[in-house]
């Protein structure tokens, strides 16, 4: 089952503003309460209308949204950030509404999944097509998810009556309280289910390993997940199935450094090099780029190479890459190179005298004669 479009879901325009969402939400959130609204699937609606409004209500969702639907990274999902089904009803119906019924034969929706995949940080900035093995609950093929032997049917629980909760009273200091729970003998399913079929044991599903594709977008950044739609485990009384949650985990490279769609790479340059400047090829993701080190520069310096960074995974250009020159102090030296280094000092003379340096010291005696 493919998702709808969630402007589509609202019955509103891509362009619609906030109060226009808002509104749209509160109207359809009421017709299709489950509570208020007893059809079939009121429950399924409920829950679309809700998810649509969870990504169109917050401005940054939105936008990854309308850039990349639902495939797109950082969709919003149950557990995470942004608010959850629960609040939403009750921040609209006065809250405090204790546990909902279910009507245990309404389809529902098959749970998500989350899958985190390893990728190469080359991967991630240009994407690639990939297979992952994920093993989940699959519909099983026996008994087409019924959990009956073929050829018999689950029967209505005789102890509920299909209902799936019954009815409790208790005595409390407050007086009789009527409460319902889940029914014991069909574990709220409202079924019994008398030959089992012998591949599921009256589960309906089977843990199988299945072959996803997955094609990481390029540009992904590590902890970004992607909705892969209808892969999660099976839905329950023919709803719609869950989706798989891919949450991106990048490897780190030893060349470059990523902050968002910028990279940042450290030259090191020898003091010659430095001093004198120097035309040097230096490493993109994009590939090599000629750099030109102009003489006298410090460490520390900073080259932007514009656009040489990461394309951005929601199609708004491409990031720089930044050099970050370092400039290396020889740690050995041959008496040759020290005697040389001595009188570059000589000659620049540049060692300020109140720094009281003891190589300040000894140039004045070889200037002295001492
Ligand atoms: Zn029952
Ligand atoms: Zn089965």
């Amino acid at each position: 089952m493919d998702k709808r479009d969630y402007y589509e879901v609202l019955g509103v325009s891509k362009s619609a503003s906030q109060d226009e969402i808002k509104k749209a939400y509160r109207k359809l959130s009421k017709q299709y309460h489950p509570d208020i609204n007893k059809a079939a699937d009121a429950d399924v609606k409920f829950k679309e209308i809700s998810e649509a409004y969870e990504v169109l209500s917050d401005e940054q969702k939105r936008a990854q949204y309308d850039q990349f639907g639902h495939a797109g990274p950082n969709q919003g999902f149950g557990g995470g950030d942004g608010f959850g089904f629960e609040d939403i009803f009750s921040s609209f119906f006065g809250g405090g509404g204790g546990a909902r019924r279910r009507d245990p034969n309404a389809p529902r929706k098959g749970n998500d999944l989350q899958y985190s995949m390893t990728i190469e940080f080359e991967e991630a900035v240009f994407g690639k097509e990939k297979e992952i093995d994920v093993a989940k609950e699959e519909t099983c093929d026996t008994c087409t998810g019924t959990g009956a032997k073929p050829g018999t049917h689950p029967e209505k629980c005789t102890h509920c009556n299909g209902h799936g909760q019954v009815n409790v009273t208790q005595d409390t200091p407050f007086g009789r309280i009527q409460t319902k729970r889940a029914c014991h003998h069909c574990e709220g399913t409202g079924k019994m289910i008398k030959d089992k079929c012998t591949t599921c044991h009256g589960k309906g599903t089977v843990n199988k390993r299945k072959k996803i594709k997955v094609t990481i977008p390029a540009g992904v950044d590590d902890g970004q997940q992607l909705r892969v739609s209808g892969q999660g485990e099976p839905g329950i009384n023919g709803g719609p199935a869950g989706d798989l949650y891919i949450v991106f985990r990048v490897k780190a490279d030893p060349r470059f450094e990523r902050d968002g769609d910028d990279i940042y790479y450290e030259l090191p340059l020898t003091y010659a090099q430095a001093a004198l400047g120097d035309e040097i090829e230096v490493p993109t993701v994009q590939g090599k780029v000629k750099l030109k080190v102009p003489a006298g520069t410090q460490s520390q310096t900073t080259f932007r190479l514009k656009g040489k960074g990461v394309k951005n995974v929601h199609g708004y250009g491409t990031g720089d890459q930044h050099v970050v020159v370092k400039v290396i102090t020889p740690k050995k030296l041959t008496e040759k190179q020290k005697q040389l280094l001595r009188e570059f000092a000589e000659i620049s003379g540049d060692i300020p005298e109140e720094q009281g340096s003891s190589l300040f010291d000894k140039i004045k005696r070889t200037i002295k004669g001492e």
